[in-house]
């Protein structure tokens, strides 16, 4: 199914045609409204009519965070203030937010992008659409629920929180779909469990979008079997919009980054330098359809790589793969670059292992992990919890190199998230 079929499966030719159009407007109109993007042409010898083809994007510079926090509150703005619509500010996960305003046909637009997300991964009129996304500054839910809104579909904003309400909600409305995170989603399996309800028997649930954080395969594959649902995976940020940048369709085998609407590049996050196509590296964004705020060649920090081979749904769009990680969730022990990802999709692995986990950086050398267990196991033998242990040092030792210490912990004895997770505690003075 498809909400805009046209554009979704536009020939590749045209949609870089369409890219091109897009991209030279923008650049026109930042040019002409926005100081900080004229200053940054300028500097570099570049005028948006000197635009001949998509790689030329690469003779300007990158817009940053600190460049957004610098512009704050209304910097970037390419609009007066009175035709923006709408401000959100990103959760400031890694540090002060970034303001981000809208006008009406951005809004929209946005609206539009989440539409053919939720159309392409069958949901539609009859679906009940329980939004546990955090309302407010955060992009997240409110996005959502307008596209839902737009699609026909009865969106409950339960928002995030008060766990026993949302079953309550789910049970009394036949909530078909949740959005939500994967830690609280996680979070809510074991919840679930504890209540003695199995979700296949005692609910309605169809499926879950699930984003706004990094997650494994791993855990997706482990969220699917205890729901028995499908998670289709969803990627966005606030400076893009929120949720809706990229989605995975029915084959989930990758998101598609809606190109219409963004430019992508993926780029060395160290030097900046482009990637091979299909290498990982720093995603790097350009919004192709934004009037209030438009923002060229965005650092995201997100590490991931393109996917140019077709899709089997059809649409032209490229796909991304699943993001490995931010570039700033990196951590360094003994030499070695971890991600938080890489632990996690150990432990998803290991069957008696529950769903919350802790890492924690006491020195350079040394991390320890902690992991909750399963009631069962944490209550059999020790003889099965100290073969458990090893097992969790030797798989981790095999992805990340490190010989981690690992101490499993009772079921619901760490804590736990509604919203984003924070599961690396970094003790080390910098
Ligand atoms: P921040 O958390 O940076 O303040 P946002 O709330 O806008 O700002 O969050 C956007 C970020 O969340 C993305 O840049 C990315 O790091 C992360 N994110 C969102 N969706 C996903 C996803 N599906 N997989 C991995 N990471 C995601
Ligand atoms: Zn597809």
């Amino acid at each position: 199914m498809f909400w805009q079929k046209e554009i979704e499966t536009l020939s590749r030719d045209k949609l870089s045609a369409l890219q091109l159009e897009r991209l030279g407007r923008t650049l026109a109109r930042v040019y002409e409204r926005v100081p900080f993007y004229r200053k940054a042409m300028d500097g570099n010898g570049f005028r948006p009519e000197d635009l001949r083809g998509l790689k030329d994007i690469t003779a300007l510079p990158f817009t940053t965070r600190e460049d957004l926090r610098a512009g704050y509150p209304d910097g970037l703005l390419a609009v007066e203030r009175t035709e923006a619509v709408r401000l959100h500010t990103s959760s400031g996960t890694t540090g002060k937010p970034k303001a981000i305003f809208f006008s009406r046909r951005d809004l929209d637009q946005a609206a539009e992008l989440l539409a053919r997300c939720l159309v392409m991964t069958g949901t539609g009129p009859g679906d009940v659409l329980q939004n546990m996304m955090t309302y407010g500054l955060f992009t997240g839910a409110l996005m959502m629920h307008y596209a839902a809104e737009k699609v026909g579909i009865l969106v409950i904003p339960s928002g995030p929180g008060n766990t026993e309400r949302q079953l309550d909600l789910m049970r009394d409305f036949g909530t078909t779909v949740l959005h939500i995170t994967p830690s609280y989603l996680l979070y809510l399996a074991d919840y679930l469990a504890r209540a003695g309800l199995d979700p296949a028997r005692d609910l309605k649930l169809k499926r879950a979008y699930v984003g706004a954080e990094p997650y494994s395969e791993e855990t997706r594959r482990k969220i699917e079997s205890l729901y028995g649902i499908d998670i289709y995976n969803s990627y966005g940020l606030s400076e893009m919009n929120g949720p809706g940048v990229a989605f995975e369709c029915a084959g989930k085998q990758g998101m598609h980054l809606w190109e219409d609407n963004f430019l992508m590049e993926v780029v060395d996050p160290e030097t900046g330098r482009p990637r091979a196509e299909g290498e990982a590296g720093e995603l790097i964004l350009t919004t192709l359809n934004r009037e209030a705020m438009p923002i060229i060649r965005y650092r995201t920090r997100d590490i991931t790589s393109v996917i140019s081979e077709p899709c089997a749904c059809g649409r032209t769009h490229r796909r991304i793969t699943r993001i490995a990680g931010r570039a700033d969730d990196m951590f360094i022990v003994r030499g070695v670059n971890i991600f938080p990802q890489q632990v996690e999709r150990v432990l998803m692995a290991v069957s008696g292992v529950a769903q919350n986990y802790q890492i924690i950086l006491d020195s350079y050398d040394q991390m320890t992990v902690r992991v909750e267990i399963q009631r069962e196991v944490f209550d059999g033998h020790v003889e099965h919890l100290i073969r458990l242990k090893n097992l969790i040092i030797d798989r981790l030792r095999s992805e990340i190199v490190v010989r981690p210490e690992v101490e499993l912990v009772e079921p619901g004895s760490l804590p736990t998230f509604e919203g984003k997770g924070k599961r690396v505690i970094d003790r080390r003075t910098m």
